[in-house]
């Protein structure tokens, strides 16, 4: 039957990968022992313990019934405890902080609360596609803010135009960041703070990386700068911390009337995560620094593999300690569909044009540093051998 679809549906981005899909096909039906560097999904299992709290808990029938709608007490209670272990930052556990069916979630839901037609939403210019897509299905209008390298990858707030500064509701910020691997500093975030503060705008800050860092430095949230619990909602998530992509568990902390807004829209949207997931989740929060830190090491030493590989082409990736993601100017005169398309083609290996998160990505590509290490050394020395 030939139903229209509605508008939300029919202004969606194209879909950018269905070219590099079929080249990526076409080699696998060759025979070309294909090297997929382009999903964000750890290839770690998640750590046994969490594993087995999960067995334990759906063996318990308390656990079969409908979950609470804001997510189990103790959920919360372990998400605002590992905040202030963490981040040295408070949460009430009944008013700050709610189970989501993974960040994406609410992510996505997030804007329903707060976005009518007229109202801008600003996003970063590359990024994950669902804070404008989420923007676009609450009637909305989407302004990316472009991410450029000679600031390190932060927003510059002052390159917005008043007007649409002034219709802004809600400014989305990702740090740790996918896909350019930057982290914020202080300084930034204490701006942007007084900025919203100024111009009335909430601060979405999705988290879901802080976990993943490789040198001395962790990275901060948002929460420790004085202030943000007026103005910013910080999104989280079990997913990258503990490999744990497939449960769909995260959270929303901080504001108060921000997170009391979007547990509004969930009540009427969904019924909350599987209380079993969430006895599991707490297992995983309150897991040892210690199991993190293998996993650390792991990433460390496969982002060393493939940045020095990256070296030897003369490609300069940029330089960072956080995330599993590497990002890269393509070389000279190529767009990075070409360049990613010459990977495949070459050397079996796919990775994602930075145009796919973006236009301001056009000229990047990004690795992601999620398949076995003995995997990533053979896609180095694949790369090591093209000659550019
Ligand atoms: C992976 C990822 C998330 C986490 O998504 P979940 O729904 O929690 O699995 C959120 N934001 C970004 C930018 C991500 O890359």
């Amino acid at each position: 039957m030939p139903f229209e679809l509605a508008k939300r549906l029919k202004v969606l981005p194209p879909y950018l990968f269905a070219e590099l899909d079929r080249r990526k096909q076409e080699k696998i039906e060759q025979g070309v022992d294909v090297i997929d560097l382009g999903v964000g999904d750890p290839d770690l299992p998640t750590p046994e313990p969490i594993v087995e709290a999960l067995r334990e808990a759906v063996r318990d029938p308390s656990t079969h019934k409908y979950p609470s709608y804001v997510g189990m007490r103790e959920f919360r209670q372990a998400v605002a405890n590992w905040y202030k272990r963490r981040f040295d930052v408070d949460l009430n556990p009944d008013t700050e902080v709610i189970t989501l069916i993974g960040s994406k979630e609410g992510i996505a839901h997030f804007p329903l609360a707060f976005v009518q037609e007229g109202d801008v939403v600003l996003y970063p210019d590359p990024s994950y596609p669902v804070y404008k897509i989420g923007t676009i299905f609450a009637g909305g209008e989407p302004y990316p803010v472009a991410l450029k390298e000679e600031n390190d990858f932060l927003p510059d707030l002052g390159s917005i135009p008043q007007e649409v500064v002034d219709r802004a509701k809600i400014i989305w910020i990702n740090y740790p960041n996918n896909p350019t691997s930057a982290d914020a500093t202080e300084d930034f975030y204490r701006d942007l703070i007084r900025w919203a503060k100024k111009h009335n705008i909430i601060v979405a800050s999705d988290n879901a990386y802080s976990e993943i860092y490789t040198g001395d430095k962790k990275p901060i949230s948002i929460l420790q700068i004085e202030g943000a619990k007026e103005v910013a909602i910080e999104f989280h998530s079990l997913s990258k911390t503990y490999n744990m992509t497939g449960w769909r568990i995260g959270m929303a902390v901080g504001s108060e009337e921000l997170v009391r807004a979007l547990g509004k829209v969930k009540t009427n949207i969904d019924s909350g995560q599987f209380n079993a997931v969430q006895r599991a989740g707490i297992v995983a929060l309150n897991l040892p620094e210690s199991e993190l830190d293998k996993l650390r090491a792991i990433y460390r030493e496969r982002r060393q593999v493939m940045t020095s590989a990256l070296r030897s082409l003369e490609l300069k990736p940029y330089e960072s300690e956080v995330t599993f993601y590497i990002w890269t100017k393509v070389p000279d005169g190529y767009t990075s569909a070409e360049f990613v398309g010459r990977l495949i083609d070459e050397a079996g290996i796919v990775c994602t044009p930075g145009n796919g998160f973006g236009d301001a990505g056009e000229g990047y590509f990004r690795i992601s540093l999620t398949v076995p290490t003995e995997r990533l050394k053979e896609a180095a020395s694949r790369i090591e051998k093209l000659k550019l």
